[in-house]
């Protein structure tokens, strides 16, 4: 049989000198790893958190390796950032080529063929047959900021509805789209006005449909907001950190209509679920839906900084020139990187390979809650899948138990990320080029932590 799987075992994108294999040669933290830690404790601010207490030194394929030796299986990307994996050989030549012929000239100042090219891509692989524009921004948060900046320009109005469970950035704005105080908000608020928060379809703690859940939201917003103040409602599809909530069938396509009746535009934050992560290339195409502007950022290019908004010609270009931009936003190594990765996921199996893995995984985590009460809940799409823990006898959240899980898990070599409001999730978000091998393995180290808490 020959799948995307296979061609990926024989030459690991990204990294094809790196062993695939787990491998530990002393205790995580091992003493070279300490030593950074130790540094980074008196130079880094304390703010600036980490989950595997390690020095990375070269990742590719589905591991990181450490400057101790060990080689840690991979199933974090870097936050769903390495989607094609890291190092990935096409990146690599694109922006060793493009670094060498020029690292900046701000694309507001002298323009350059990459911006317009991402652009041009993203016009065309985002949901919708529609006249499209795009800009081109550094992170997540800049691009949410910019979309609520276009949508308002556009609408001439102000309010802004996010749900429960949303994260958006840890910008002043994006922090209060964001729901969750701590660790996000807490103590650094003021936070921007004219935001209001709805309720989210979340099928297995609310045990609504996805037409309940949308009317319950949807008047929340009449009775407390007004579409005549609403410029834009913006949600991502299947939620992030928030806990990877899948929101009922319907749920989404109602809010859609209703925003199209109201004059009030519609985001899909896909900075996490885009680029082939859930098997499609934006989980908006998942649920039927075309945005007005969508977010995206995370998985554009393979490692790189990029963020971009993407959405309809009228609404981009109701802001006047000038207003959108910033001194980096589209840098020209970024953008290479950009076109190399977008190159990878319309090209190689990408979409293929995210659903071969969506197999595995929820295999793998339903077999563990057929035997194990505590695991509540299994769900997602594609390479973005989550286990939800809780405690059997209350169905009430067990984030120590989450903790335990995922604590055990690195220290057998194996990075795996939590979230969730309640912080009772474990999500698995594997770069598209780890072996099916590596990713047992994985979930082998996962069950055996599962077991021994
Ligand atoms: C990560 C993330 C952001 C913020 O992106 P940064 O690049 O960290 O600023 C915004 N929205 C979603 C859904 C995210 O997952």
């Amino acid at each position: 049989m020959s799948s995307a799987a296979d061609t990926l075992t024989e030459t690991p994108l990204g990294g094809p000198t790196l062993p695939q294999e787990r491998r530990l040669v002393t205790s995580i933290p091992g003493p070279r790893s300490q030593e950074l830690l130790a540094r980074k404790a008196d130079a880094v601010a304390a703010g600036v958190g980490h989950t595997a207490p390690v020095q990375a030194v070269a990742a590719g394929g589905g591991v990181i390796v450490d400057a101790d030796g060990n080689s840690l299986i991979d199933l974090g990307s870097g936050i769903a950032v390495t989607t094609i994996g890291n190092a990935h050989p096409k990146v690599v030549a694109a922006v060793q080529a493009q670094v060498a012929q020029f690292t900046h000239t701000c694309f507001m100042i002298a323009p350059y063929d990459s911006y317009v090219s991402v652009a041009e891509a993203l016009n065309r692989i985002t949901p919708g047959d529609h006249a499209k524009k795009s800009a081109l921004f550094n992170s997540g948060a800049e691009a949410v900021e910019n979309a609520v900046k276009i949508a308002r320009k556009y609408t001439g109005k102000q309010a802004v509805v996010a749900f429960d469970h949303g994260y958006h950035g840890r910008t002043n704005l994006t922090m209060a789209l964001t729901a969750k105080s701590m660790p996000y908000k807490s103590g650094f608020g003021p936070f921007a006005s004219e935001i209001y928060r709805a309720p989210l379809s979340y099928p297995y703690r609310d045990g609504l449909d996805g037409g309940l859940a949308a009317k319950k939201a949807i008047s929340m917003i009449e009775k407390q907001v007004g579409a005549d103040n609403l410029a834009a409602i913006i949600i991502e599809p299947i939620q992030g950190e928030g806990g990877f909530i899948v929101p009922a069938d319907g749920f989404l396509p109602a809010l859609v209509e209703w925003c199209r009746a109201n004059d009030v535009v519609f985001i899909a934050d896909e900075i996490q679920t885009g680029f082939a992560r859930t098997g499609e290339m934006f989980a908006s195409d998942l649920f039927g839906i075309v945005p007005d502007l969508i977010t995206t950022a995370k998985g554009i290019a393979g490692g790189l900084p990029l963020a971009a908004v993407t959405g309809r010609a009228d609404i981009m270009d109701a802001s006047h020139a000038g207003g959108l931009g910033g001194t980096y936003g589209g840098n020209p190594i970024a953008c290479a990187a950009a076109l190399a990765a977008i190159d990878v996921f319309e090209n190689d199996g990408m979409l293929e390979r995210a659903r071969e893995i969506e197999t595995v995984l929820k295999g793998r985590l339903q077999d563990l809650r057929a035997t194990d009460p505590r695991v509540g809940d299994v769900r997602g799409h594609g390479a973005m899948i989550a286990a939800e823990f809780v405690d059997p006898a209350t169905g009430e959240p067990d984030a120590a138990l989450t903790a335990a899980v995922a604590k055990a898990s690195i220290a057998q070599g194996v990075i795996v990320l939590t979230c969730g409001t309640y912080g009772n999730v474990i999500r698995f978000l594997p770069p598209l080029s780890i072996t099916d091998d590596l990713l047992h393995e994985g979930m082998d180290v996962v069950a055996a932590a599962l077991a021994a808490a």
